[in-house]
């Protein structure tokens, strides 16, 4: 495995790999490295020659400078399970490096912003699109992998990389879960004992959802019912739940599992925000 912190000497060597006739697939992360992002990697050792992994606590999608400030560091852990995957290409530049001057590019969703992550940390999906296509742009991948975690985000970035015409395939990796259901998050390691025991019930909520969804008579009414549900931890505050079109991201008020329902929830457990999602069609 081999590790670059410069971007010209990573492209250097992915030039090397081109001119042999290699594949590359991109898994852009932040660290702290767990099953859910080593699934990625392993998706992409799967379908591509070489594979490069960057790691980049990135700070203009960090609306939040608490959050930023605490976010879950460990950089020699991430290159022992990335040797022990065989990854190829480890990148890991310093923010000067990512970026010499402040970025001042505003990108536009088209709307695909407005709502829930969006709404509630702003400027957040224009800090990420300035890294997802710089990454891009340096390494200029096959084929580059996101997780459905962050399923807005993954709407966005095929929306983006259409939208700016960027030659490169975005492979969307299902959610990898712990044995009780919570979604595996870098995050969840800042949780205290025992909001990590009730952090649960955010997965098992939104699997009662899917499985049942023909109980309820309209998405107010699932609201209705994973709001008073979650309302008997008094340690969780839901900050938005919405049942949004897969594609467009709008509310959907059709519960059918064919109708391409995905429930999306962003919750407060303690001092810790969660993402989690299920599709209804999953
Ligand atoms: P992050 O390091 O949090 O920016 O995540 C890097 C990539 O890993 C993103 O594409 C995430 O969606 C993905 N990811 C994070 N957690 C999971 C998970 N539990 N399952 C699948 N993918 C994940």
């Amino acid at each position: 495995m081999e590790t670059f912190e410069h971007i010209a000497r990573l492209q250097n060597r992915i030039r090397d790999f081109r001119n042999r006739g290699l594949t590359v697939g991109l898994v852009p992360t932040m660290g702290a490295l767990h099953a859910g992002h080593i699934s990625l990697v392993r998706c992409s050792k799967k379908q591509n020659d070489i594979t490069v992994v960057s790691i980049f606590i990135n700070p203009t999608q960090f609306n939040d400078k608490d959050d930023y400030r605490h976010y879950p560091k460990s950089p020699e852990n991430d290159l022992k399970l990335l040797r022990t995957e065989k990854c190829d290409v480890v990148f890991m530049p310093g923010e000067e490096e990512m970026y010499p001057e402040p970025d001042k590019r505003t990108f536009d969703f088209e709307g695909l912003d407005t709502v829930m992550e969006g709404k509630f940390r702003p400027g957040h999906f224009n800090g990420v699109a300035q890294i997802v296509t710089r990454l891009l742009d340096i390494v200029k991948p096959d084929r580059a992998y996101f997780g459905q975690k962050d399923f807005q985000q993954l709407v966005i970035i095929r929306h983006l990389t259409n939208r700016l015409k960027m030659p490169v395939d975005i492979i969307a990796c299902p959610i990898i879960r712990e044995k009780d259901g919570l979604a595996m998050s870098s995050r969840n390691v800042r949780l205290t004992g025992t909001d990590r025991k009730v952090a649960s019930e955010i997965s098992q909520v939104l699997f009662d959802v899917r499985d049942h969804c023909n109980r309820f008579s309209s998405a107010g009414a699932v609201r209705e019912y994973v709001l008073s549900r979650l309302s008997l931890f008094p340690q969780m505050q839901v900050e938005y739940f919405e049942i949004v079109d897969e594609k467009t991201l709008q509310p959907v008020d059709d519960l059918q599992p064919s109708a391409g329902g995905v429930c999306c929830i962003a919750v407060w457990v303690g001092k810790v925000r969660l993402i989690d999602n299920v599709n209804l069609n999953s």
